[in-house]
This record gives structure tokens, C-alpha cells and sequence, in this order.
């Protein structure tokens, strides 16, 4: 068994431990209260935390490394979170795991063939170590870290003592791009990702074009939501969202029935794409015109609020999705489980940016949808 200890100074440490236990329990931990501890048990770690009068002692055990970095980078970044009212503590283990360590959930990827899927499409297959917990179909997508052109190695974040990123200079500092995962296989240690290239390209469309065997790219998650049972599955995508479309209609029962909506550039962007038989499958074409009719599709749907059990999953440019969203909102029971509209892109904006409003929006209680 391997162990790591620390007291963190806390002004007032169970304003920090209450508030750290209800949200590890949501994460699936298993929380024991005990006369003076608490132990928390995650993914094979156990944590015991005795609230003193001014810190919080800390011990926490694995029989592996991996388990041991991940529980006790859960708990650091918790406290810190939850203290946000006291001065900020500092956190130093002792121990078994002393010094900085790559995110539990964090994955290097080396490129291992490249597929031109069609014109503006291409499939980048990585081999990766311990991707069990990437194969998910109710979390699709990941965060990519790709490091700036031109570095000799790349350098990956790695999280500090205290459980938290260490900062990068920005000529180091990869960028990060969400993506989805299109194939996975953990046993054989490989998965794709389907790269749309266009115009104006950042570092996500940059890499895909330039992609060769060996290149290396950082993977963490995965997150977001998937997909769900239903009665009837509606999928509304642009080519952003094509390959989570694809890989969810290649997943559903046989014997599913819906349709799934693809708006692509014209038709040399098609893809077949395997799908249950009762899963139609349209492709919209935007020709020349620049202005997607996504959401002019949807609306011509006939869709009674009071029809089958329904489960729509839509993704598209930020201007679509803002109409997406405003008609799945008013026409289908306000179930947050029953759609999952997204904003995957917004014209003029790079991903910093887009990553920034969404967060504006949703703290501001415009937009409940994940990112
Ligand atoms: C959860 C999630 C999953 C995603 N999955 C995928 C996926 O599997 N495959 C995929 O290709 N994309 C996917 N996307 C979209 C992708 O993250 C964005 O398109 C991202 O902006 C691409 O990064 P970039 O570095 O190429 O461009 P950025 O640096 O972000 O942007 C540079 C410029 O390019 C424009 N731009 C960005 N994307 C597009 C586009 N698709 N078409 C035209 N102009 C664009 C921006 O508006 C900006 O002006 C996903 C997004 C999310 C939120």
C-alpha cells in the first residue's frame, strides 16, 4: 500500500470538508463518517480527513500509483476550491508521490496513420497506454493538447504538490482543442478522431493537416454527455458533430429507429456511416451559401411535444445552435436529460475565446448547456 500525508491550514476546516464530501459523493465516491474522520473511497483510493481546529489532516492511500495521484489531486483541488473564502491554503504532500505528476486523466497520443476520410475530413488513428476509461458512450468527447509548432519536445502540464496545473510559459504551453472520439479500442491501445479542416485553420485543423506518423499530442477526459435510451434518437450535426453522430448511430440497438440530420459542404463530404435500419439518415448541402439550414430542418419536423419518448442530441456552429436550442426548448418536455444541444464552433472565434463566452453565458444563467 503506498501513502501520502498532508495538513492543510484552514481557518475554518469543515466549511471546507462538508461541501468536499457531498461533491465527491456525486462523483461516485463511497463517503464513511466516522466519530472524528471522514474516509472517502474512490477508484480503489481511500482518503481519511480529520478536521483539527485550524487544518485539515490529510492521508491518502492506493495500492498504485495512478489511484494514489488521482485521489489525492481530487481532494487538493477540491479544498482549494471550496476554500475560497479563507486565504488560499498551500498543500504539500509527504510521502509516496512527492513532486509534479502528469493528470490522472491525462493520456499521451502518438499518431500512428492518416486516413483523407473526404476534401475537408480527416480520420488521425493514435496509439495510446490505459485508455479504458476514454471508452464511454456517455461521454464522447476530450480535450486535445497540442503543443506549439516548432518545439523540439513537447512539454505536457503536469500538476503540482498541491494538485493543481503547474503554469507553462506560453511558447511551451500546448493548445487545447475538444474533440470527439470517433473508434476506440483499450485493448488494442488505439483510437481515431475525425479532424475537420477549414478555412482560417487554428491549431486543431493545423495539426490534422499536417499530421504524420509519430507526432505526439496530449489527451484528457473524457467529458460531455452522449448518448441516452430512448424511443426514437434525433441527431442534428454539421460536420463538426458528424463524427459523435457517427459513432453513436454505429452504437445504437438494432432495432432503434430516428433520424439523424447532417448538414456537410456538398456532397463530396458525405460519409457512409453504419446505422440501425430504422435510422434514416439525411444530409443537408450547403452549397454556396455560407448560412446553415440546420435549424430550418428541425423546425420542419413534425414533432408532437406529446410523442414518443424522444432524444435529441444536436451540435453545430454557435449561431445554429442558439436556434437548435431556443426550439428544442419550446417544442419537446423541458427534460434536460431528454436533449443535449451545443455550441461546437462560433465563426470568427477561436476556441479560447468561444470557451470563455460559453462560461460567461453560463454563469450568468443564459446557457445551461455543457461545453
Ligand atoms: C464537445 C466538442 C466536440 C467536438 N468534436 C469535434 C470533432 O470530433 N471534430 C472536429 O473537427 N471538430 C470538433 N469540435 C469542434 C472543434 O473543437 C472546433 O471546430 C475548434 O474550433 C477547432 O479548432 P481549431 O484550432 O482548428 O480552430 P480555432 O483556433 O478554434 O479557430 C480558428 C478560426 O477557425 C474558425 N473555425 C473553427 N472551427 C471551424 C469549422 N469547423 N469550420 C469553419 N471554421 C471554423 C473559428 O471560428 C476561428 O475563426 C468539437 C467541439 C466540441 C465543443
Amino acid at each position: 500500500m503506498l501513502a501520502t500525508r498532508a495538513r492543510i491550514a484552514l481557518a475554518d476546516p469543515l466549511a471546507v470538508l462538508t461541501p468536499l464530501c457531498a461533491h465527491l459523493v456525486e462523483h461516485d465516491a463511497i463517503v464513511e463518517a466516522g466519530p472524528e474522520t471522514m474516509r472517502i473511497t474512490l477508484e480503489g483510493a481511500t482518503a481519511t480527513l480529520k478536521p483539527h481546529a485550524d487544518e485539515l489532516e490529510v492521508m491518502v492511500e492506493a495500492p498504485g500509483l495512478a489511484a494514489l495521484r488521482a485521489l489525492r489531486s481530487a481532494i487538493a483541488s477540491h479544498v482549494i476550491a471550496f476554500a475560497q473564502n479563507q486565504a488560499r491554503p498551500e498543500i504539500r504532500w509527504s510521502g509516496d508521490t512527492t513532486g509534479p505528476s502528469l493528470a490522472p486523466d491525462f493520456r499521451i497520443l502518438a499518431v500512428t496513420a492518416v486516413e483523407t476520410l473526404t476534401p475537408h475530413m480527416r480520420r488521425i488513428h493514435f496509439a495510446g497506454e490505459a485508455l479504458d476509461r476514454f471508452d464511454s458512450l456517455g461521454a464522447l468527447h476530450v480535450r486535445l493538447f497540442i503543443p506549439p509548432a516548432g518545439l523540439a519536445e513537447p512539454v505536457w502540464p503536469m500538476l503540482g504538490e498541491d494538485g493543481l496545473p503547474i503554469a507553462l510559459p506560453s511558447e511551451q504551453r500546448p493548445a487545447i482543442r475538444k474533440y470527439t472520439i470517433r473508434a476506440i479500442d483499450p485493448a488494442a491501445g488505439t483510437l481515431a478522431i475525425d479532424f475537420v479542416l477549414h478555412d482560417d485553420a487554428g491549431p486543431g485543423s493545423t495539426f490534422a493537416a499536417k499530421a504524420r506518423p509519430g507526432d505526439r499530442i496530449g489527451m484528457a477526459g473524457p467529458g460531455g454527455r452522449g448518448l441516452r435510451e430512448a424511443q426514437r434518437h434525433i441527431f442534428l450535426a454539421d460536420e463538426t458533430g458528424l463524427p459523435a453522430v457517427g459513432r453513436m448511430l454505429a452504437a445504437l440497438p438494432a432495432d432503434a429507429t430516428g433520424l439523424a440530420i447532417v448538414e456537410v459542404a456538398g456532397a463530396a463530404e458525405e460519409q457512409a456511416l453504419a446505422r440501425p435500419a430504422g435510422m434514416a439518415l439525411r444530409w443537408l448541402h450547403r452549397g454556396a451559401q455560407t448560412d446553415s439550414r440546420l435549424a430550418e430542418a428541425f423546425e420542419e419536423l413534425s414533432w408532437p411535444v406529446d410523442g414518443p419518448d424522444v432524444y435529441l442530441w444536436a451540435a453545430a456552429e454557435h449561431a445554429t445552435f442558439l436556434r437548435l436550442r431556443a426550439g428544442a426548448r419550446t417544442r419537446l418536455r423541458p427534460d434536460r436529460d431528454r436533449h443535449l444541444v451545443v455550441s461546437y464552433w462560433r465563426a470568427g472565434m477561436a476556441e479560447e475565446q468561444h470557451a470563455a463566452e460559453k462560461r460567461t453565458a453560463a454563469d450568468s444563467g443564459k446557457v445551461t448547456a455543457p461545453s
